[in-house]
């Protein structure tokens, strides 16, 4: 049993942990100072690739392509990065306990890793059906999307479903849903997606987006399912067979991939430090990222921030506040006088040749449809008391977009008639 003391610790070693890095050694940590633990067996690297380009069939994306912090427009820090700065990257290795009032931390080993600053960005974990003890959900076939181990465990059954039925069931009409029924598509699969909402994506999408979206799947051979949840599964020799759903309907498949949400990894700081057990959940942090605790932040999917322009606190379980809530911490630890963390919602996803971006907040608003569908450009504006809150575009150029994030960040007026922000379109941005 080892015990080893740094003066920055970060927990977690994924997507946030490479930004924090780099922002450390931008900052002058010198060798030695800092050390990022993991359980994964891979130094930080851009999970989003893991729904998209890791499962095409032609040219996928594979590490050491992918490692942080390419997806955020920096340079690619593979192992060797860590080890030129001095930073201690400890993978494969669980923390199974926390101690906070001794600033130290246990893995399931028994090494101690003692800490003056801990930055925690342990992120969130698939909800699993064996969660609510659906019936057969621990048979063989039967996978969930979070990190490359289980990306390459998909790439196989993919591999090994074209010897068989070439069958797929996708469970959930979220972003994994979305997205992985797309890659199963683009393998030749025939894919059905399983969803319980009226449409895909129903807590961002508006009927009239999600219309667009749904005829693409279908158009693609994609079978899609709303309105149902699997109630239980069968199998054969362990492998599952079927996804029997609450309709009494059975789906056949090789391969059952299910993506119905995430959960934050808190449970080692339940205690110690304040959660949130309501919605958003996660570990209530402050403008600095600063936990109940002082010498503690948090950042990533766990981390319930205040977002400042709205007067809300929320947890963003997305790539960009990842990037740069890390970041923040960092500085925040770093330089006292640091400000307050004053992010912008900001969502996006890529399927088949189409890609989608949202700035600013959907929720609680009446939207307002712009464009045409049919020319694959099209948009939603969210208003609510007035004020343009979020701003939703299909197919945009990147001008386009930056004009979607100025309509976000100034929350302008919207017209009395909101048919006339709809048929001003994006004619309203760029007015701004
Ligand atoms: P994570 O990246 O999840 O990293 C947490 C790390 O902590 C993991 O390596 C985990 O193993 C480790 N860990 C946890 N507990 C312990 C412990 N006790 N001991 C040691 N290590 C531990 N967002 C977007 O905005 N756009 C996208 O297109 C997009 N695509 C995605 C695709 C997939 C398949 C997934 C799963 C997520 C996607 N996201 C996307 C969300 C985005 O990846 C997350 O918001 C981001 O990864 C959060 O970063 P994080 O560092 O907080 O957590
Ligand atoms: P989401 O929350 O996006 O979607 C989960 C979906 O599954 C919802 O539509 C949910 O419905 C549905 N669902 C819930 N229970 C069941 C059930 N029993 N049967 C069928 N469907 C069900 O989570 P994901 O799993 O898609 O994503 C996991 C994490 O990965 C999230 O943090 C997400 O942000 C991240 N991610 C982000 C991407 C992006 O930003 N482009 C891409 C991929 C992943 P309901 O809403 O009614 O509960």
């Amino acid at each position: 049993m080892a015990a080893s003391s740094y003066k920055y610790v970060v927990l977690g070693g994924g997507n946030a942990s490479g930004y924090a890095a780099r922002e450390f050694v931008q900052r002058g940590v010198g060798k030695g100072e800092l050390a990022i633990i993991t359980e994964e067996p891979y130094v930080a690297y851009e999970r989003p690739a893991l729904s998209k380009a890791y499962l095409f069939p032609e040219s996928p994306a594979r590490l050491p392509g992918f490692h942080a912090t390419v997806g955020g427009g920096g340079d690619k820090q593979p192992p060797e990065w860590y080890d030129e700065k001095g930073i201690d990257y400890k993978t494969s290795t669980k923390i199974t306990s926390v101690d906070v009032a001794a600033k130290k931390l246990t893995s399931e080993i028994g090494d101690t890793i003692s800490y003056e600053k801990l930055i925690v960005a342990t992120g969130a974990r698939p909800i699993y059906l064996t969660d609510f003890g659906t019936q057969g959900a621990d048979l063989q076939g039967i996978f969930y999307l979070r990190n490359v181990v289980d990306a390459d465990k998909i790439v196989a059954a993919i591999a090994d479903a074209k010897t068989k039925s070439n069958k797929a069931t996708v469970i959930g009409g979220g972003y994994i849903g979305m997205e992985t029924a797309a890659g199963l598509n683009k393998n030749g699969l025939d894919v059905t997606i399983v969803f319980p909402e009226k449409h895909l994506m129903e807590r961002l999408f508006t009927a009239e987006m999600a219309a667009f979206y749904e005829k693409v799947y279908t158009d693609k051979g994609i079978k899609l399912m709303p309105g149902n949840i699997a109630a239980s599964f069968e199998g054969t020799n362990g492998q599952v067979t079927t996804t029997v759903l609450k309709s009494g309907e059975k789906v056949e498949s090789d391969i059952v991939l299910v993506g119905v949400g995430a959960r934050p990894n808190v449970e080692l700081f339940k205690g110690q430090l304040e959660l949130l057990e309501e919605r958003p959940g996660g570990i209530k942090v402050d403008g600095n990222l600063r936990t109940s605790n002082p010498d503690v932040y948090a950042v990533g999917d766990i981390a319930a921030f205040p977002l400042k322009k709205y007067g809300i606190t929320t947890r963003q379980e997305h790539v960009a506040n990842c990037r740069a809530s890390a970041v923040h911490a960092v500085q925040s630890i770093m330089d006292p006088s640091t400000g307050d963390y004053d992010y912008l919602p900001y969502f996006y996803s890529r399927i088949f040749d189409l890609g989608w971006q949202l700035y600013g907040i959907n929720e609680n608003t009446t939207p307002v449809f712009f464009g045409d569908p049919s020319t694959k450009k099209f948009g939603t504006y969210f208003v609510r008391d007035g004020k343009v809150m979020g701003a939703f575009l299909e197919g945009g150029s990147n001008e386009e977009n930056a004009l979607m994030k100025k309509v976000a960040v100034e929350q302008p007026p919207a017209p009395a008639d909101l048919n006339e922000l709809g048929s001003q379109g994006l004619s309203f941005a760029s007015k701004l």
